[in-house]
């Protein structure tokens, strides 16, 4: 495995002590290095980092890796630097930075010290950050988090649509890769088009979770579902477990219904202040709670292994965000139980949210949530729905591991039509 002279096992062990690549690791690599254009969707957790973090420390120059989230962006090179032991190796651009500590960045840049750059998407699109980024050697554009591009991906960030006019100003020479854990096709395609990457070789890998079990429950009262998630608590005791609920109330009430019930948990949401999250979400890493009840602010680059079981206690907007946030139990590999409590009520709570919302985004949003309600009606195989839903067939007849599948509905009308013939 050389390309251009570069040993990538011995890149691989030295710089992060791996012995092996991961699935599409190596070909990834090798094709960014060999200057083209590439384009890899791999689940959460499947270790895209790595895809730009090495052959950003074998290449010349820095590589600009664009990243949509701030508070992220500080782990990752913390990360990066803790394996380097170099602290110029990486740094980061952002709003945070002082003047000061600013110019510290491109001193090292200028000097030719620093092989990685995370940038905000905010932060490259800044018209008076171009004459600069245009004087230094760059390696290539990295954009993880690829979907933030598109309408059509959970998490839209209209900066990332300015980020290819930006990326040609600086030099339109300089391959791409992008990434990203969340393609269906029509994000995929956005993607392509919008980051205008040339004739890009695609590294698609298998989104199946086979460790996740699903299930989805008919809602029918608030205190019935209580009781019903209180139960399947009590029997999961001492594993830890997520609840997504749709608004802010409803994570402070559960919460409040849990703990009355002797399960340890705490609410989160966006409207407490940073310090209250940041406290709330440790207890959970920590364990002194079991169980965190929460809105959609809670998840993202949470990297605890061992959650067992993620609950949504009201549909979630999209198939996407399901899968998502389902994604977020058993990443060991072990157990992770997701169960979706579905009504028609929640479905409507949905759809009122979005009355004020702007008509083309309404249509998208609405689409999105019929979406998700065909899946959770359906009688099929859920595994093989999500993962048609990520252009990918699932070839088995039975998964063994939804409820759809472990107890089959009674298919009345089939039966009905054999006794007609
Ligand atoms: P992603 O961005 O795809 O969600 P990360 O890049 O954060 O995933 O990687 C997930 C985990 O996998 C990290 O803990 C990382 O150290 C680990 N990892 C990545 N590549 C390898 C490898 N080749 N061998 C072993 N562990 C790896
Ligand atoms: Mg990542």
């Amino acid at each position: 495995a050389t390309v251009a002279g570069i040993d990538l096992y011995a890149a691989l062990n030295e710089h992060f002590g791996f012995d092996a690549f991961k699935g599409t690791q190596e070909a990834v690599i090798t094709n960014l290095l060999s200057g083209k254009d590439t384009f890899v969707i791999m689940p959460t957790g499947g270790g895209k980092s790595l895809c730009y973090q090495l052959p950003a420390l074998v290449s010349e120059g820095v590589a600009i890796i664009v990243s949509p989230l701030i508070a992220l962006m500080k782990n990752q090179v913390d990360l990066v630097r803790s394996y380097s032991s170099k602290d110029d190796v990486a740094h980061f651009l952002n709003s945070t930075l002082t003047k000061k500590e600013i110019k510290e960045v491109h001193d090292d840049l200028l000097a030719g010290k620093t092989k990685m750059l995370y940038v905000a998407p905010e932060t490259l699109t800044k018209q008076e950050n171009m004459e600069f980024f245009s004087d230094l050697k760059i390696s290539f554009f990295a954009v993880d988090e690829a979907h933030c591009i598109s309408e059509w991906g959970h998490d839209f960030r209209p900066e990332y649509r300015r980020l290819k006019e930006m990326m040609d100003q600086i030099n339109p020479d300089i391959p791409i890769i992008a990434l990203t854990a969340t393609a269906t096709p029509k994000v995929q395609s956005d993607i392509v088009k919008n980051l205008g990457l040339r004739n890009p070789d695609i590294y698609i890998s298998s989104f199946n979770r086979g460790n996740l079990y699903y299930e989805i429950q008919p809602k029918i009262k608030k205190d019935q579902t209580v009781k019903s998630i209180v139960k399947f608590i009590s029997q999961n005791k001492g594993k830890s477990g997520i609840i997504y609920t749709l608004n802010r109330k409803t994570t402070e009430e559960l919460a409040d219904m849990l703990m009355a019930n002797g399960i340890k948990a705490v609410a989160y949401h966006a409207g407490f202040d940073g310090k209250v999250r940041a406290d709330r979400q440790d207890q959970f890493l920590n364990e002194d709670v079991q169980v965190i009840v929460a809105t959609i602010a809670f998840g993202m680059g949470i990297d605890k292994p061992d959650i067992r079981f993620v609950i949504h206690f009201n549909i979630p907007k999209s198939i996407e965000n399901y899968y998502q946030e389902t994604g977020r139990a058993g990443r060991d590999g072990m157990e992770g139980k997701c169960i979706l409590y579905y009504s028609h009520k929640d479905v409507s709570k949905l759809e009122h949210l979005m009355r004020d919302k702007p008509l083309s985004e309404r249509e998208v949003t609405a689409q999105m949530i019929q979406e998700t309600v065909a899946f959770a009606e359906s009688s099929v195989c859920r595994r093989k729905i999500l993962l048609h839903y990520f252009g990918e067939e699932y070839q088995q007849e039975n998964c063994g591991n939804c409820d759809n599948c472990l107890h089959p509905k009674e298919k009345i009308e089939a039966k009905d039509e054999a006794v007609i013939a």
